[in-house]
């Protein structure tokens, strides 16, 4: 093959050209202010954005479509959640203890550190088990009565692991402490559920619509209340100030439709491809492992180590093809990322992990030509190392 591979999946998604083409009326024709309700204008782009909201309710199961809040994407919708939660009711409930599971992503937990040192929370890390799933014993042990709130995501962005959000959501409701999830990797690939929490995450991108566009669920009945971070002219129920996008809003709709509607069929597709990649490396590779819970997993996202070798040595063997050696925030350090250390079985596994990330515009021949290459490269690269032989 003489052309790139996309196997990032969960760093980004392309444009769902479906998506594309209901944004595009919105950019030179449909251009109006969707808060200048004075006018047809207005009118015409507030009823579109409306429409938006009631996909992505539909889709995550909301009963009501006021409870999705527009943002930039879900690291503002991570910190609007978080930081809007503790500012809003962290002096007047008497709750003085944040947990966050220690494989959320960056924007959950250095919002969550810096919440704790500037306001005196009490930060607590929930560990992993060995299969990436949070510890609930150690959930159990933690949340009480002086809990404010628990963040824990509801499928990892580097291993696929699916949390257990009904039972973190049982335990939260029995105590009365906030709930909220980071979804940003479970909506559109997995059913999720909208009532299990207070507070749910949502990016574009990641489901093949925009960039630059997220949205945060916010429980409604009973209303929970958040302090925003912008001020301005009060959008968003004065929770997110700011002219909306109203194109990208239309794209993150859209996206969410067209998801809900391909889950199953996709799903289907990609599990076949998980099998069939998971099947050849394990057979053709000695050594190997499959980081993450085997069965608890999106089948779009493989993980794994390599032992011996350097998961950036494979990446540099593997031009073609788009894969990545930790994610795609912290891959410009080299260094191991938390989440695999906190999978690992040992420091040098950390090392050599490579997460490829399957989609809904992965084909079959790609998977086999990425499946050989992998394999060809890691015993070339193992065959050269003094420290495998
Ligand atoms: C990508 C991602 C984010 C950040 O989303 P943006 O929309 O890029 O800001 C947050 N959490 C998880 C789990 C993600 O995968």
């Amino acid at each position: 093959m003489d052309r790139t591979i996309y196997m990032d999946y969960q760093a980004t998604t392309p444009c769902d050209k479906r998506v594309l083409e209901q944004m595009l009326p919105y950019f030179c024709e449909k251009f109006g202010n969707p808060h200048s309700s004075s006018h047809s204008m207005g009118r015409e782009a507030k009823l579109a954005v409306e429409h938006a909201r009631q996909q992505i309710a539909k889709l995550i199961n909301a009963s009501d479509s006021e409870s999705i809040v527009f943002t930039s994407g879900a690291t503002e919708s991570n910190n609007l959640a978080l930081q809007g939660v503790v500012r809003f009711y962290g002096d007047r409930a008497n709750r003085s203890k944040i947990i966050v599971s220690n494989i959320e992503h960056k924007c959950v937990l250095e919002t969550c550190y810096t919440l704790a040192k500037d306001g005196g929370f009490e930060l607590i890390y929930a560990p992993v088990e060995k299969n990436g799933l949070v510890d609930l014993n150690f959930l159990d042990e933690h949340i009480d009565e002086k809990t404010l709130l628990v963040s824990v995501m509801a499928v990892n962005n580097e291993i696929g692991t699916i949390q257990p959000i009904d039972a973190i959501s049982a335990m939260c409701r029995q105590r009365g402490v906030l709930f909220h999830c980071d979804a940003a990797q479970a909506v559109g690939k997995i059913p999720v559920d909208a009532s299990m929490v207070d507070l749910m995450s949502i990016s574009g991108h990641k489901i093949y619509g925009p960039k630059g566009i997220g949205a945060l669920y916010v429980r409604r009945k009973p209303r929970l209340r958040l302090s925003p971070i912008f001020y301005g002219g009060g959008q968003e129920r004065g929770v997110r100030s700011g002219t909306l996008a109203t194109p990208l809003c239309v794209g993150i709709g859209a996206a969410c439709e067209l998801a809900g509607k391909e889950m199953a069929d996709e799903n289907a597709r990609l599990n076949r491809f998980k099998e069939f990649f998971i099947t050849q490396i394990m057979q053709n590779l000695e050594k190997t492992y499959l980081n993450g819970d085997p069965d608890k997993r999106i089948p779009g996202c493989l993980n794994f180590s390599f032992e011996g070798v350097e998961g950036e040595a494979i990446m540099l063997g593997l031009p073609d093809l788009c894969i990545s050696s930790g994610s795609a925030c912290t891959s410009e350090i080299l260094e191991p990322s938390y989440v695999l250390r906190a999978v690992s079985a040992r420091e040098d596994l950390a090392h050599s992990s490579v997460r490829i990330g399957l989609g809904r515009f992965t084909t079959e021949e790609e998977v086999k030509y990425a499946v050989g290459r992998i394999i060809e490269v890691v015993t070339r690269l193992r065959s050269m190392s003094p420290l495998w032989r």
